[in-house]
């Protein structure tokens, strides 16, 4: 199917109407209309997901857990609902299974100081793969990665052994947008014991994530990144597993009761929350993830295929242009270096005509390495991006190429 076919046959997800809830979307940048392609990076807020913010900031701000008073009883409450809701829309068996931290990274790190360090001995592994961000990087051993960008789950496999105790990896790549095979991979992590450690920054907006489905033991994801807010993020952990490890940071909230001789324990899920959490940004997470529960996902997921398959096409229709990441199962993101042309100077290049695009090494640096680039960049896509953004993008590309040339 062409593109202009494939951009017809979708016409039952209204884009229109999904950008209209992005006020940010309406800016002009540099007099031309902003065409916002550094989802990857951080997503845009819904107005949804402002005004929950802000009616908790005009209406109800106050310290949560030990008031008494209506405002914090009122703020608690918000709070935790968010944290109810966001357990259903991952479908964790426990709202103890959801703890609120800062994103994606403090998530890896609270895993890492937690689970791992207490019972990695000398001679044990860590499985990663080829493809991770920098948030996801300690003892390794990594399974490789094929020239598509493609990780293949018997490689995987073929490295799990009685040293390795924790398998940990992205859902999606950052840098090329490659979905592993998680669900394989972890099942044949749990047939092996090995603990499981999802980074699903990347896949939380574009994929249904059902940690049950998944079977994995542990995922983390970042507000910022789902339409939420920044500086608030999730560790789901299995309930079993979150209740033998010991708080990674001493403060209020952690702890049931303290006498100098005793410290008692939280119980989850506040035991990992030590001190005053990001409240606003909490609520603000509970409210994209109403945003997300209430709009045709399944509509908004073909579409983001649509703009992938458009952009590949319109894109390799670009002289001295190569893709990097050309896995067949691949999040709407596409990785890209243009001959003669550094792609910080294209990024420069772009945001002249209003088009963001992110570039460098997006904190995955091996990737680059085994591709042998300094850098790429990289149009990451929305629901509410459009096919005439991408049209933009390849004239913004091919002005950067002349000037170059
Ligand atoms: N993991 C992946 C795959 C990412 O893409 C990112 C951010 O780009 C992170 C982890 C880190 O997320 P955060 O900066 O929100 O903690």
């Amino acid at each position: 199917m062409n593109n202009i076919a494939l951009a017809q046959t979708n016409r039952t997800f209204d884009v229109e109407a999904a950008r209209r809830q992005f006020p940010i979307l309406a800016r002009m940048v540099h007099g031309k209309p902003l065409a916002y392609l550094d989802n990857g990076a951080s997503a845009q807020r819904a107005q949804s997901v402002i005004d929950a913010v802000d009616d908790y900031e005009r209406r109800h701000h106050a310290n949560i857990h030990r008031g008494v008073h209506t405002l914090s009883e009122e703020a608690t409450s918000m709070y935790e609902s968010a944290r109810d809701r966001i357990a259903r829309f991952i479908n964790a068996r426990s709202r103890n299974e959801i703890i609120f931290l800062r994103g994606t990274t403090e998530a890896i790190n609270l895993v890492a100081q937690s689970y791992a360090r207490p019972i990695l001995r000398p001679g044990d592994e860590v499985l990663i793969t080829h493809l991770e961000h920098h948030a996801n990087i300690a003892t390794l051993v990594v399974a490789p990665m094929d020239a598509h960008g493609e990780v293949h789950l018997d490689a995987v496999v073929s490295l799990m052994n009685a040293r390795t105790k924790i398998l940990a990896c992205a859902h999606v790549s950052n840098a090329l947008g490659t979905i592993l095979p998680v669900r394989r991979m972890v099942a044949a992590a749990k047939a092996r014991g090995i603990t499981t450690l999802i980074d699903g920054a990347q896949a939380i907006s574009h994929m249904s994530v059902d940690v049950q489905e998944l079977g994995c033991d542990f995922y983390a994801f970042s507000g910022h990144k789902m339409y939420g807010p920044t500086g608030v993020g999730v560790l789901y952990g299995r309930e079993q597993l979150l209740d033998r490890m010991p708080p990674w940071q001493g403060g209020g909230e952690m702890i049931l009761s303290v006498t100098f001789a005793k410290t008692t324990y939280n119980a989850l899920p506040n035991k990992f929350e030590a001190g005053t959490p990001n409240i606003s940004g909490g609520i603000g997470l509970g409210a994209a993830v109403d945003f997300l529960s209430g709009m045709d996902l399944d509509g908004a997921r073909a579409h983001e295929d649509a703009l992938l398959q458009h952009a590949t096409a319109t894109l390799n229709k670009i002289h001295g242009l190569r893709i990097v990441g050309t896995a067949p199962e691949k999040a709407s993101l596409v990785s890209f270096v243009v001959a003669g042309v550094h792609p910080h100077d294209l990024g420069t290049i772009l945001d002249e005509d209003g088009i963001a695009v992110r570039t460098g090494h997006h904190c995955a640096m091996p990737v680059m390495d085994f591709f042998k680039l300094p850098a790429t960049a990289r149009a990451s896509f929305a629901f509410y991006n459009t096919f005439d953004e991408i049209d933009r993008l390849k004239s913004g590309i091919e002005r950067a190429r002349k000037m170059f040339a």
